[in-house]
């Protein structure tokens, strides 16, 4: 199976490009929810980014 089509592919912070050779991208999971950790070489962010597959919104109030 290849992960690698919902990797992160932009800094959230700084919006540089991530690359896989460059920039940590680790993929883990946490109960059902898949996580990569990415850390950014240009601005030094680190976090976890997650998936959302399916959005569970509010109806809109009238
Ligand atoms: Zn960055």
């Amino acid at each position: 199976m290849n992960h690698l089509h919902d990797l992160p592919r932009y800094c959230p912070d700084c919006g540089v490009t991530l690359t896989e050779e460059d920039d940590l991208a680790v993929e883990y999971w946490q109960g059902e929810q898949r996580i990569y950790h990415v850390w950014c070489r240009t601005c030094s962010w680190a976090g976890d980014i997650t998936r959302v597959r399916r959005m569970v919104g509010h109806e809109p109030a009238d």
